[in-house]
């Protein structure tokens, strides 16, 4: 072997040396990022693995639990118990100014009536007279004081209630506010959508009445519930109204009693479960 024969085999070994070094750290290199992969993809993985099985678990519980029925039959009446509606007005979601659901009122029958305004949304209208007929054949005195409000009535009721104020000596500024607490500002009012109404009057009178008994025990099974009571007051921003009562649907007010929810609750708690 000659010197530049030992020269080429010198750089040979060289070159195959750190070519045994690069493939030595690229092993490594593959094992660490690997490895932290592995560490990283662990909890979600074991995440989804326990989701899927509440998921199941949840499944099994829903298939013991017994199904919602399609339809109820009160008396004489046969009643859709899917049927709902769960339209939301409140302070801070009210109907714009020209909302209206004059298209889909109907007039009630003057035997139901016990105040001067008598229409409600028709749909409702089915639910409410199957209600009254059945209450009234157990001998509850039970009609209907203020149902829907169309945007002028509540504008008129609004406007009559802050000049009351000034006329009590409170300052023009704080008038409107002051009002607001006792009569809904124009276009906030539930009654507007045709779905709600007062039973009977429209004071805490009707607390101590059989028809209230009545409707705690009965409303429900009609689609109805009971919208403010003192325990929602912080959620709701409404006072306990014992007289006021709102069509949400037989299946769904049923459920919002078994939750405990009122329906800024029961609309927040859907939308959640919806996602899964
Ligand atoms: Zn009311």
């Amino acid at each position: 072997m000659n010197r530049r024969q030992k020269a080429i085999l010198r750089r040979n070994l060289f070159l195959g040396f750190i070519a045994l070094v690069l493939v030595a750290l690229i092993g490594i290199i593959v094992f660490v990022v690997s490895a932290i992969n592995r560490k990283t993809t662990e909890k979600p993985q074991n995440k989804d693995t326990s989701s899927l099985q509440s998921e199941n678990s949840s499944d099994t519980s829903s298939k013991e639990e017994p199904e919602e029925p399609k339809t109820v039959q009160l008396g004489e009446y046969t009643l859709d118990a899917t049927y709902n509606k769960l339209l939301l007005v409140n302070g801070e979601n009210p109907l714009p100014d020209d909302y209206d659901y004059e298209g889909n009122l109907t007039e009630i029958p003057k035997e139901y009536i016990k105040g001067s305004l008598t229409q409600i949304d028709k749909d409702v209208w089915v639910y409410l007279k199957a209600m009254l007929d059945n209450a009234r054949k157990e001998g509850i005195d039970i009609g209907v004081w203020s149902p829907y409000r169309s945007y002028n009535t509540q504008k008129m009721l609004f406007e009559k209630q802050v000049n009351k104020q000034i006329q009590n000596g409170v300052p023009k500024e704080q008038a409107e506010d002051k009002a607001a607490t006792i009569v809904a500002r124009p276009g906030t009012s539930e009654h507007h959508t045709g779905l709600a109404l007062d039973i009977n009057c429209a004071n805490s009178s009707f607390e101590k009445t059989k028809a209230y008994e009545w409707l705690k025990q009965n409303a429900e099974n009609y689609g109805f519930v009971m919208r403010y009571s003192e325990e929602k007051q912080p959620i709701t921003g409404v006072i306990h109204e014992s007289w006021h009562w709102r069509f949400v649907g037989i299946n769904t007010a049923k459920k919002m009693n078994q939750l405990n929810m009122c329906l800024e609750e029961y609309l927040e708690y859907i939308s959640k479960t919806s996602k899964h």
